[in-house]
């Protein structure tokens, strides 16, 4: 039998789950995976939906930051996220269907920790780190600290997220999230990309970063080595970013897609991610989602 409450306060919540309990956000993951047989519910269970230190998005001069219980449907249309944090918004906009999106949240999706979640590799791509409070203090983990195996993070049980924040966006710079995906509602990524690019007045690339999902434990970060940095993002650099992200990638097979499937597409998604990134870097305008506006995975 679980035990079920509504936090009406910050402080509220993080004395409960000092006390044991585990949050709800959205419900998107711990309810229906209870509901599927994945894993029990909790004994106890406290709601976070309510609290405004969890909610809203702000820009600062040098930082984002966006309140864990702010969910995808409000990620894909926020300005400030669409404009300048884009690949986040084409992550958002991919998940589920509209009645997941409206209640699943940003800080749902991170703490779950499954390498398939759709805005992991945008939110490393984007140098995001999550904000975990407790109710002797906050601390700041970069999203690759976070996440520890799939489904496991590094948060201890009486550490609540309450945002996720990243710097703020350098001039010409441009962000993309694409995913291979067999549909188009209620799919998880077969293998995805994440892609942050900054141009120089030239068009050459000063700064570029690479994550990829659903082919390790976790989300992956990628290095890059000199594949893109000081180079025009032209056909050879593409090609040396499809080859490095393949050879990062390692993905196992299951009833979706083969590891040789997964490795080999991911590389192409990697590519394309770049490539969505640096057109947005030059000024370019690619609406939300990418995967949509250029074709990419599920035709319908
Ligand atoms: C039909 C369907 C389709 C889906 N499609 C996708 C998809 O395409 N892409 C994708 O990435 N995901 C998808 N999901 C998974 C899910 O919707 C997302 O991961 C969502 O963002 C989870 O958010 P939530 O608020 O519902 O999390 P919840 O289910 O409330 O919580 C998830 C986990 O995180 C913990 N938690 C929640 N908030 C916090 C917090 N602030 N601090 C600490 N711990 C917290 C909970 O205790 C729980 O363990 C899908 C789910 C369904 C049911």
């Amino acid at each position: 039998m679980t035990t079920f409450s509504i936090a009406q306060s910050l402080d509220q919540a993080l004395q409960a789950l000092a006390d044991g309990a585990r949050p709800v956000a959205g419900g998107t993951d711990l309810v229906v995976g209870s509901r599927q047989g994945k894993a029990p519910l909790p004994d106890t269970v406290i709601a976070i939906d309510r609290l405004d230190e969890l909610a809203g998005i702000s820009l600062s001069d040098d930082q984002l930051r966006i309140g864990a219980m702010v969910t995808h449907a409000q990620l894909m249309v926020d300005p400030i996220i669409a404009e300048h944090f884009s690949a986040i918004a084409d992550a958002a906009a991919l998940v589920g269907s509209p009645s997941t999106r409206n209640v699943g949240t940003l800080g749902g999706n991170v703490m779950n920790g499954s390498p398939a979640m759709d805005t992991g590799a945008p939110l490393i791509v984007l140098g995001a780190t999550a904000e975990l409070q407790t109710t002797s203090g906050n601390r700041q983990v970069t999203m690759e600290e976070l996440w520890v195996s799939p489904g496991k993070t590094s948060a201890n049980a009486d550490e609540l997220c309450v945002a996720l924040n990243m710097p703020a966006r350098p001039a010409n710079s441009g962000s993309a999230y694409v995913r291979l995906e067999y549909r188009r509602a209620m799919e998880i990524a077969v293998v995805g990309a994440a892609a942050s690019v900054t141009l120089d007045d030239g068009g050459m690339v000063t700064d570029a970063r690479v994550a990829l999902t659903a082919v390790a434990a976790t989300i992956l970060a990628v290095d890059l080595g000199d594949a893109l940095a000081g180079k025009p993002i032209d056909e050879a650099s593409l090609a040396a970013v499809a080859k490095i992200a393949s050879e990062t990638a390692t993905p196992i097979s299951d009833l979706r897609a083969t590891d040789r499937y997964r490795r080999h597409t991911v590389g192409v998604m990697a590519r394309r991610a770049v490539e969505a990134a640096g057109r947005r870097a030059g000024g370019e305008t690619i609406a939300i989602p990418v995967n949509r506006t250029l074709g990419i995975g599920a035709s319908q």
